[in-house]
């Protein structure tokens, strides 16, 4: 469950990206390649991407996507060798579902991290191994991962470091043309910006997201979406009432007035994540019937 669409949505590829192509296989490096699921829609942007990273004869796939028999089919076309590892960056349903039908086909081990939470998880998700942050993979020589874990959209969010590339595979944690919703309890604004701010002592070239096209300048995007959050921080403070409590309802009207109304719905789970944090840092009040400001 990824988007929020609170934010202005540019499908326009990146410099160096034709754009999304949902079907047929997208070229972005000699190590990297983009299949997108076609799975479009509110949640999903122009749908899940799936990324097949490698070299030579041994090849991965990063978020096989949802368990779709075309876009698994597509996935073992555009792979240039034998799929060896299947990679997850979390187990939401459009991200991690193809994980099992494709380890049936290929015979790959798969690697991530599973969660205790249920709400839009993907329950088949199985990994061989629980990845950790910092683990190192050698996908094929020439072509290593690093493992970041990047708790926030999701708790057992991770992102995967192609070094030789200075890639970043960022799922749901990042994506491009949109923000990304971020649902209590699993769903955690605090560590969400943390694990932002954590990426800024990285090396990047460009961000290859689950949603979009590659995002160039890492850097500049990164300090956008934690401006972009710290924002809404602030707006959610100052319509914060002093005394008679205001409910989520009230709350996203004053808060996410940008926000189609149909979205509500939706930001007001992240509203309720602002509201967590804020409650955390002594400076929001949760009462029996809404929140006040923290006097
Ligand atoms: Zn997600």
């Amino acid at each position: 469950m990824p988007v929020m669409p609170e934010t202005r949505d540019e499908r326009i590829g990146a410099p160096g990206d034709p754009g999304i192509q949902r079907g047929a296989a997208v070229t972005l490096s000699s190590r990297v390649r983009r299949v997108t699921a076609p799975n479009p829609g509110a949640m999903t942007g122009p749908g899940t991407n799936s990324y097949l990273v490698g070299a030579g004869g041994q090849w991965s796939v990063i978020d096989p996507g949802p368990a779709d028999g075309g876009h698994l089919k597509a996935l073992l076309e555009a792979a240039p060798g034998p799929i060896r590892y299947i990679l997850v960056t979390h187990t939401h349903q459009d991200h991690s579902p193809g994980a099992a039908p494709l380890k049936a086909a290929t015979g790959a081990l798969l690697l991530g991290r599973t969660t205790p939470h249920r709400h839009w998880q993907d329950p088949t998700f199985a990994p061989e191994r629980e990845l950790q942050d910092n683990d190192r993979l050698t996908l094929a020589p020439g072509a290593t991962l690093r493992v970041i874990h990047t708790p926030g959209h999701a708790g057992n969010h991770l992102c995967y470091l192609l070094e030789e590339e200075r890639i970043l595979f960022t799922g749901d944690h990042i994506i491009q043309g949109s923000t990304v919703v971020i649902d209590p309890p699993d769903g955690d604004m605090a560590a969400y910006i943390r694990s932002l701010e954590s990426l800024l002592r990285e090396d990047l070239d460009a961000l290859a997201p689950g949603h979009g096209t590659l995002i160039p300048n890492p850097r500049a995007a990164i300090q956008a979406l934690i401006r972009h959050r710290l924002r809404r921080e602030a707006k959610v403070l100052s319509a914060l009432p002093t005394s008679q409590p205001a409910d989520l309802a009230t709350l996203v009207r004053r808060v996410y007035d940008d926000v189609a109304p149909q979205l509500h719905p939706l930001a007001e789970r992240s509203l309720l994540a602002h509201l967590i944090k804020l409650e955390s840092d002594s400076r929001a009040r949760r009462l029996a019937d809404g929140w006040t400001a923290a006097s």
